[in-house]
């Protein structure tokens, strides 16, 4: 049998580190379970391409990956650069919606209600919080600072003006634009950023329905506004992101901690996927070792049953990309063995059948050597499993639909399979079983606790079954 089962699910952002295909594979091989496409680092242009290209090198490394596309949303950002801009304390520099203005030094922001947004001594955050300006004048196409944090500004970094909400669409053109491409070239998952209320997930899901694409929509919580319409947003959303990079600028840094903890436990009432992202293994964009806080921060995060670990910079420039993910793997495999078995009392069950799949997973919990095995065509089922959060148990999701397949790949514990399902469930569970004994998914002995339909005289049953691995 393999040794051991790893629960919690890793993602990576790609950029100029990653993306080569000698670096997919090796990020594929290592362990990685999605990839996160985003507008910063990948151009409307580039989407179709990339996508084929992380495809060919998933089939050829016989691992599988899903592809999350990441929208800018109503996010605040500066434009390309040329070159780095050292910016000194109390110089002066401009952010312009418009044309530059000749002779003085700045950066065009996409944000055209920029100048309405703020006043004369006000504070412009740029790059997660790192570089920070106050305003000195304002015009209708510009608003000027002196610098009082310097730094050294790249392209296409965040802006944050705590507490304003800058009057953005939740999905701009150029998102839509993105968003065409991405889906023409068939990506899983659609992550919208700056989320701040229930209505914009509908919009998006309308979108994807338009377009005619499966995607499961990922809400990035990253703003106050996010934060008050938490629940209703869970509600609507097929997962969420802590979105700590610009999160932790929008709030009181000193409160993130309890932020993530409620973020995390509204997930977990509600069943859905949450993802711990950014600042995970900062320190590693330059280091090949991480800070003993970030392997502390890993492993609280863990500890608190996300669903999935994000790297960001570490991985889209940073100079140690696969050490990255050897640590994240690292960090859980002496974690995760160590949870207690118990499930997640907070997540409301409605339906008989998901009560159901409670029972099936205190069952698997009970036994010592076991897996659960489940078939689903629309994943709903695999979800619920894994939202339970059975500890030390599998959760084996087969089913026959590719894009379900790799939907499969976000939630906490789930391996996903694709396989044909034959008329006669008997023969699925047959096949199902076969093909984990023969890939050394599980040993002779094992009991597995299959969730399947049954056919009783008749007429199709849901039933529970306990099978013994031969
Ligand atoms: P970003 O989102 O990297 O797209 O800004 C994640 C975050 O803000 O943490
Ligand atoms: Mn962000």
């Amino acid at each position: 049998m393999r040794g051991y089962y790893r629960h919690t699910k890793i993602i990576v952002s790609l950029g100029p580190a990653t993306e080569s295909r000698e670096q997919i594979a090796k990020l594929i091989r290592s362990g990685v379970d999605m990839i996160r496409l985003s507008m910063a680092f990948i151009s409307s242009a580039q989407v179709g391409e990339i996508v084929a290209r992380i495809r060919q090198v998933s089939s050829e490394v016989e691992r599988h990956v899903a592809i999350m596309l990441d929208l800018q949303g109503p996010e605040m950002h500066t434009g390309v650069l040329d070159h780095d801009v050292d910016l000194q304390f109390g110089q002066e520099f401009e952010f312009f919606t418009g044309a530059p203005t000749p002779g003085r030094q700045g950066v065009w922001v996409n944000h055209p209600g920029l100048p309405g947004d703020v006043s004369v001594g006000d504070s412009i955050l740029v790059d997660r919080g790192s570089i920070r300006l106050e305003v000195t004048q304002k015009e209708a196409y510009r608003v000027c600072c002196v610098v009082k944090t310097p730094g050294t500004l790249g392209s296409c970094k965040n802006i944050n003006l705590p507490g304003i909400t800058p009057d953005l669409p939740p999905i701009t053109d150029a998102d839509r634009d993105y968003l065409a491409q991405g889906v023409a070239a068939g990506i899983d998952f659609v992550a919208l950023s700056f989320a701040r209320q229930p209505k914009d997930i509908d919009e998006l899901r309308a979108l994807l329905e338009s377009h005619g694409s499966p995607a499961r929509i990922i809400a990035k919580i990253e703003d106050q506004v996010g934060l008050r319409n938490l629940d209703g947003i869970v509600a609507k959303a097929d997962g969420i992101m802590v979105a700590r990079g610009d999160l932790a600028v929008e709030i009181d840094d000193h409160i993130l901690p309890l932020v993530q903890a409620r973020i995390v436990e509204s997930c977990h009432a509600h069943g859905k996927p949450v993802i711990i992202a950014t600042h995970l293994l900062e320190s590693m964009v330059s280091s090949p070792r991480p800070t003993r806080a970030e392997i502390t921060d890993v492993t609280d995060a863990i500890k608190s049953m996300v669903d999935a670990l994000m790297l960001s910079t570490e991985t889209t420039t940073g100079s140690y990309p696969l050490e990255c993910v050897t640590v994240l793997q690292n960090i859980l495999e002496s974690v995760e063995p160590k949870e207690q078995r118990r499930l997640n009392e907070a997540m409301r069950l409605l339906t008989p059948k998901s009560k159901m799949l409670r029972s099936a997973a205190v069952l698997a919990q009970d036994l010592d050597r076991s897996g659960i095995v489940v078939f689903s065509r629309s994943g709903s089922l695999p979800y619920i499993l894994g939202a339970l959060r059975p500890r030390s148990v599998p959760i084996y999701a087969f089913t026959d639909v590719d894009a379900v397949f790799r939907h499969l790949l976000l939630p906490w514990g789930v391996e996903p399979f694709l396989m044909d399902f034959s008329d006669d469930p008997e023969i699925t569970i047959k096949n199902a079983l076969a093909y984990l004994r023969r890939r050394n998914w599980c040993d002779p002995g094992t009991w597995l606790v299959v969730i399947t339909n049954a056919l009783a005289h008749g007429a199709i049953i849901d039933t529970i079954q306990l099978r013994q691995v031969e």
